[in-house]
């Protein structure tokens, strides 16, 4: 059976935490999108690890860790990160990269930077990880396959031509140094080097592992509001965050995907620029901050703040619909514990008008929330194993918040580790 573990907001839902406790009973994790610009954090019996690149399943002997078509592959970074869990006593993971994945490539990470310092103050905050260069050249189809690797002269000539066109940039635009075939080449035969043990047709591999009944998690990074398609364009990011591009960015039919479990925050948080209607600011924002996930709410990969809000029903509905939810995982109510009252978004007022549908991003600039407030239940819920052993207002916390999004909250984590879930029949 094949499942998929994505986020209904911006990002930074827990996911990280769910497909690794989910990996316990998957034989395959694949990453399907995006690179390594965001992470995800894990706490386990290992320690604490923020991934970035390698699925969530790399903690688990059992399981083998796919790198699918459909993400952007910084080849030393995975590495790097390969290494960073094997120093700290992880086994070495199975790990297939598929021969379709792109690479990303020196100069996307340089051209990141020099259009981020172009725009200034005008940037779209990225995390300069080469993300939007690289799916750019993509699409435009001057980029590189994993595949393209073990054609050595056809890998030469193409650099040569796709060189050109970088080096007008960076020569008019940027004013910057211009690129060097030969450098490139030779980092790209470092590359090889590295992958080659790996690369796998993965899309062939993943039809066999389906017949044969495996369990395969499809995991997902950031979440529905920064889909390009769906989210808060332009403050996305470059490929799709949807469930449904499981199917293309790893390579299997989409009718195969039989669960979709979003991954919901019980408040609101996001990193980076962009539309925001339930973000609250000051002392009461720092607060949250600092209680919130584990250890406060930082980035993973940037360590910058994260910008804070309240639980917004119209965003989360939405995000839970354009996923296609099958399921509901309602993380990190544990951090709610110490607040007497706590407001929830359940409406957006745009000229006068309430909606609780979410609009596109011209109209999301005008939303101002509408807050019901509930009250908090003052205790520390870590621990709890049962529904029932909630406290009443966490309860009607929950399911207030089910029925305003209308999907069924099956899994509740009270706490970073990988045991702490409450799972649920939702009504
Ligand atoms: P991801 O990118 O969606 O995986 O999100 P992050 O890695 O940013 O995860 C959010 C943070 O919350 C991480 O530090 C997790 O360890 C932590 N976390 C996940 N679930 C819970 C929970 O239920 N309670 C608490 N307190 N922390 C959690």
């Amino acid at each position: 059976m094949v499942r998929a573990v994505v986020g209904a907001n911006w990002g930074d839902e827990g996911k990280g935490k769910i497909t690794d406790m989910l990996g316990q009973e998957s034989d395959i994790i694949v990453r399907f999108q995006g690179g390594a610009n965001a992470g995800h954090t894990i706490v386990n019996d290992y320690g604490k690890f923020a991934l970035h690149t390698l699925p969530s399943g790399v903690f688990y002997s059992h399981t083998t860790s796919i790198i699918g078509n459909g993400v952007a592959l910084n080849i030393p970074l995975l590495f790097k990160e390969i290494k960073s869990i094997t120093d700290r006593n992880v086994p070495m993971p199975k790990i297939l990269v598929s021969d379709r994945a792109q690479m990303v490539m020196p100069y996307h990470i340089l051209f990141d930077e020099y259009e981020e310092e172009r725009l200034a103050g005008k940037s779209f905050g990225s995390t300069k990880s080469g993300i939007a260069p690289f799916y750019s050249d993509k699409y435009a189809k001057i980029g590189f396959q994993v595949s393209e690797l073990f054609d050595e002269e056809a890998l030469k000539e193409k650099i040569e031509r796709v060189i050109v066109q970088k080096n007008v940039l960076l020569e008019n635009l940027y004013h910057k140094p211009l690129l060097k075939a030969d450098d490139i080449f030779n980092t790209l035969m470092e590359y090889k080097e590295m992958v080659a043990p790996y690369v796998c047709d993965v899309s062939a591999y993943l039809y066999e592992a389906i017949k044969e009944g495996k369990n395969i998690l499809l995991e997902g990074q950031l979440g529905s509001l920064k889909d390009p398609d769906h989210g808060i364009y332009p403050m996305v990011t470059s490929s799709s965050t949807l469930a449904a591009y499981g199917a293309i960015g790893a390579g299997i039919p989409p009718y195969e995907i039989k669960q979709i479990i979003t991954v919901c925050k019980a408040y609101s948080s996001a990193v980076g620029a962009g539309e925001f209607v339930s973000e609250i600011f000051g002392d009461e924002a720092d607060e949250l901050r600092r209680r919130g996930g584990d250890g406060g709410e930082f980035g993973a990969t940037t360590g910058r703040p994260r910008r804070m809000g309240w639980f917004d029903c119209v965003a989360s509905k939405y995000g839970c619909r354009i996923q296609g939810t099958t399921d509901v995982a309602f993380t990190v109510l544990d951090v709610l514990g110490y607040l007497d009252e706590i407001p929830v978004c359940v409406g957006y007022d745009i000229d006068g008008e309430v909606t609780t549908d979410f609009p596109t991003t011209s109209k999301l600039k005008k939303a101002k929330p509408v807050y019901e407030t509930l009250p908090g239940w003052k205790t520390d819920i870590r621990g709890i194993k049962k529904y029932e052993d909630l406290p009443e207002n966490c309860r009607k916390y929950i399911e207030f918040v089910e029925e305003h999004i209308g999907f069924p909250i099956t899994m509740i984590s009270n706490g970073p580790g990988r045991n702490d879930i409450i799972y649920r029949n939702a009504k």
